[in-house]
C-alpha cells in the first residue's frame, strides 16, 4: 500500500530562489524535449536519450539526474497519448528520485539544484513522522503552491493494512431502533432485527408450551426441542448477517473517505439508562458486542482506525452549540435542542456527538484541528473548542 505523505518545505529566500530557477528550468527542457518527441513521433526513454542527452546537458545546464527524470517525464506522457505534444506548466509538479533528494536527519531535507544541493528544513505532522522514519521513500515531487508554500510529497511504501493516519471519524451511534446510526446521515433501522427476535420469542414460547404438553401425555418432546433449537440457529445467523451488513457499510464508508470510526464504549453503553429496562437485557444480549467485534475487526483489517469514546452525554447534548439537557431529547426519535433550537435526529446527534468527542480525544487529534479550520469548517471548530472545554 502506497502512502503520500506531505512534507511542509521551509526554504530560506535564497533556497527558495534556486529551487524555483531549477523547477522552471527543468519543465522548460521538457517541453523543449516533448516537441522533439512529438515531431519525430517516438516514446523511447533510450532512444530520446541518445539523441538529444547531450543538448539538455549543454543547453539547458540540467544536472545529470534531472536529465534522466527529464527523459523519464516525457517519453512517459507521451507514450500516453501520441496525438498530442505534451506540455507543462512552469509551476506544475517536479519529479525528485532518491539521487536528488536525501533526507538529512528528521528535519530536513537535501535537494539539487542547478547550482548544487540546498539543504532545506521541513515539517511533518507528528502522526506522519513514525512512517517517514521507517520506510523508504519510492518517489517525491517538489510542489509549489500559491504564495510561495513549498511541499515534497512523499511515497513511502508501508505494508497492506498499516491505518492510515485518519482525516476525521465517522461517529456511529449504535441503538435499538436504529442498531447503527453514523454521522455522515445514515441509519441502519433495527426494524428487522426486532421483528425477527419478537417472531423467534414467540416461537420459543409455543415450542416450550408444546413440549411441556408433550412431556405431561408421556411422550418425549424431542422434535420440539430440535425445532427449538433450528429458530433459535435461524435467528442467530439472521442477526449474523445483519450485523455483517452493517459493519460492511460502516467500515466501507470509512476506508472510502480516510475515517477513522469512532465508536461507544461498550462497557459504558452497558452503565447507560438511556434505554429502558427490557431493552437493556436484549441489547447486551444482540446486537452491541457482536456488531462492534465486528466493526473492529474487520476495520483493523482493512487498515481503518477504530477509537472508543466515552457515550456520557452524546443523547443529550445538542452537537451544534453543545448544551446538555435530558430535555433536548424530546422522544426517541428527536432531538430538540433546549438552548439553539436545533432540531435533529437523536441518533444522528448522537453519532456526530460521537464524531467530535474522538476528533477531540483520539491521540491522532492534536495535529488535526487547526485542518479543520483550513477547510473553513468554523462551526466544528467552535464545537470542537466547546467539547475540550466541557470534558475537563
Ligand atoms: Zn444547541
Amino acid at each position: 500500500m502506497e502512502l503520500t505523505l506531505q512534507l511542509k518545505l521551509l526554504p530560506t529566500d535564497d533556497q527558495s530562489t534556486a529551487l524555483r530557477a531549477t523547477m522552471a528550468r527543468f519543465h522548460e527542457a521538457c517541453n523543449w524535449l516533448a516537441a522533439r518527441a512529438f515531431a519525430q513521433q517516438c516514446a523511447n526513454k533510450l532512444t530520446l536519450q541518445r539523441l538529444y542527452d547531450y543538448e539538455l546537458r549543454t543547453m539547458f545546464a540540467l544536472p545529470v539526474q534531472m536529465v534522466v527524470r527529464c527523459l523519464a517525464r516525457v517519453a512517459g506522457t507521451y507514450r500516453r497519448d501520441k496525438t498530442i505534444c505534451p506540455t507543462c506548466r512552469s509551476e506544475a509538479a517536479m519529479p525528485y528520485d532518491q539521487r536528488m533528494m536525501r533526507g538529512d536527519g528528521l528535519d530536513h531535507v537535501s535537494l539539487s539544484t542547478l547550482t548544487g544541493r540546498v539543504l532545506v528544513s521541513f515539517v511533518l505532522g507528528p502522526y506522519r513522522r513514525p512512517r517517514f522514519d521507517a520506510y523508504e521513500p519510492r518517489q517525491c515531487q517538489l510542489v509549489v503552491r500559491s504564495e510561495g508554500q513549498w511541499f515534497l510529497l512523499v511515497v513511502v511504501q508501508v505494508p497492506e493494512g498499516t491505518p492510515c493516519p485518519p482525516t476525521d471519524f465517522l461517529g456511529v451511534d449504535l441503538g435499538v431502533v436504529n442498531l447503527a446510526a453514523t454521522s455522515d446521515g445514515t441509519t441502519h433501522s433495527g426494524a428487522g432485527v426486532e421483528a425477527c427476535r419478537t417472531r423467534y420469542a414467540r416461537r420459543r414460547q409455543r415450542l416450550q408450551w408444546a413440549a411441556h404438553r408433550a412431556q405431561r401425555a408421556g411422550k418425549r418432546p424431542k422434535n420440539m426441542r430440535r425445532a427449538l433449537q433450528r429458530t433459535a440457529r435461524r435467528a442467530s445467523r439472521f442477526r449474523q448477517d445483519t450485523n455483517h451488513r452493517i459493519r460492511k457499510t460502516l467500515v466501507a464508508a470509512a476506508t472510502g473517505n480516510g475515517y477513522g470510526i469512532a465508536l461507544e464504549d461498550l462497557k459504558a453503553i452497558r452503565r447507560r439508562t438511556r434505554f429502558r429496562k427490557p431493552q437493556r437485557a436484549w441489547m447486551t444480549g444482540w446486537g452491541f458486542a457482536q456488531l462492534r467485534f465486528f466493526v473492529e475487526y474487520k476495520a483493523q483489517l482493512a487498515g481503518v482506525q477504530v477509537v472508543l469514546v466515552d457515550p456520557k452525554y452524546t443523547s443529550q447534548q445538542c452537537s451544534v452549540c453543545g448544551h446538555i439537557a435530558k430535555a433536548n431529547r424530546r422522544s426517541q426519535a428527536l432531538f430538540s435542542c433546549q438552548a439553539c433550537g436545533y432540531p435533529a435526529h437523536a441518533d444522528g446527534n448522537a453519532a456526530l456527538n460521537i464524531r467530535y468527542m474522538a476528533l477531540v480525544n483520539a491521540p491522532l487529534v492534536a495535529g488535526r484541528v487547526p485542518q479543520l479550520w483550513l477547510l473553513g469548517d468554523v462551526g466544528a471548530s467552535d464545537k470542537l473548542r466547546h467539547f475540550s472545554a466541557s470534558s475537563h
